[in-house]
């Protein structure tokens, strides 16, 4: 493997959580947002995230060490001296477009371009590219510091040379990779999307409370936390976003997202994030 140095795009949640393993293990990151002040906020996450680290023994170098090996950037024409590039910014296709093609044009030809996309086909995304054969999906969980998977997805047109490298890589980040193909949701949220609309389903229908439902999922069947902690936590606009994503991909009836799901996003109950969502957070 002949990668140096990791090109990241989009310092949000993802990106900076990335940018932060990338640094961890070893490699040199170049990470990009629209503003500098974007940029700041990921360095502070990072710092405070590997300070916790540290602390708790789960990382050997200094975060100094760590952060001295993250480079920032507001200019996407810097990206030209990377080797891999991971792209994380916003789950909007036209926003993806502009950067993916952008970076195409700038980038050796042999370089690896991978999207973190939850929902949007990596064929399509590909087919963008003028490099469909070094293209495909490398799904991170949130939070990527803590989170050991990462689902690979070819596109139609993605080569072996190009899995096998990123699943090195994937390793090399300390990764557990698991290979996914392209369709809608991948392996993780189409298993766990219905999941949690099926559990809001359940509740519309007064088949159990928040708390109970929460309590039966955790307690009867092992999960670390019930399903609408954990929808409360994604954000249950991103919810409704994802199950809308698997009822229009495959044009099947059971991924209808459950209407009191849209209710509780109509009314900016997003979860965590707003304050409110299954549960109030206010205090
Ligand atoms: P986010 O909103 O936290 O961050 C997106 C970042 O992209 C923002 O900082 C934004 O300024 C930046 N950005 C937007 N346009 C840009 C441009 N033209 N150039 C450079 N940067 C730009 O989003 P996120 O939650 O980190 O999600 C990023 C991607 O990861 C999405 O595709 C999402 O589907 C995927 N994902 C998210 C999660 C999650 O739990 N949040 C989990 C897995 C995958």
């Amino acid at each position: 493997m002949n990668i140096k140095k990791i090109g990241v795009i989009g310092a949000g949640t993802m990106g900076t959580g990335i940018a932060q393993v990338a640094g961890t293990s070893g490699f040199e990151v170049l990470l990009n947002d629209v503003n500098n002040e974007l940029l700041e906020r990921s360095l502070k996450t990072m710092d405070k995230s590997l300070s916790k680290l540290k602390k708790k023994g789960k990382i050997e170098e200094d975060k100094d060490a760590v952060l001295g090996r993250i480079e920032t950037t507001t200019s996407l024409s810097d990206l030209k001296k990377v080797d891999f590039v991971v792209e994380a910014v916003y789950e909007d296709l036209g926003v993806k477009k502009d950067v993916l093609q952008k970076v195409d044009e700038l980038l050796d030809s042999e370089v690896i371009m991978v999207s973190n996309t939850s929902s949007i086909s990596i064929t399509r995304l590909a087919a963008l590219t003028r490099r469909p054969d070094k293209f495909m999906g490398m799904h991170f969980m949130n939070p990527v510091p803590l989170m050991v998977l990462v689902e690979l997805i070819k596109g139609i047109s993605t080569s072996q040379e190009t899995f096998d490298q990123t699943k090195s890589l994937a390793e090399a980040l300390g990764k557990a990779p698991v290979e996914a193909h392209d369709f809608p949701g991948f392996i993780s949220n189409r298993i766990l999307m219905p999941m949690i609309n099926e559990a809001v389903f359940s509740l519309m229908e007064g088949v159990g409370t928040i708390e109970d439902i929460d309590r039966v999922m955790k307690l009867g069947m092992g999960h670390p936390m019930g399903p609408f902690t954990l929808a409360d936590l994604i954000g249950l606009d991103v919810c409704l976003e994802i199950m809308e994503v698997l009822y229009e991909g495959f044009k099947d009836p059971k991924y209808r997202p459950c209407p009191l799901l849209q209710k509780k996003v109509d009314a900016g109950h997003l979860g965590r994030k707003s304050g409110k969502g299954f549960y109030d957070y206010s205090s």
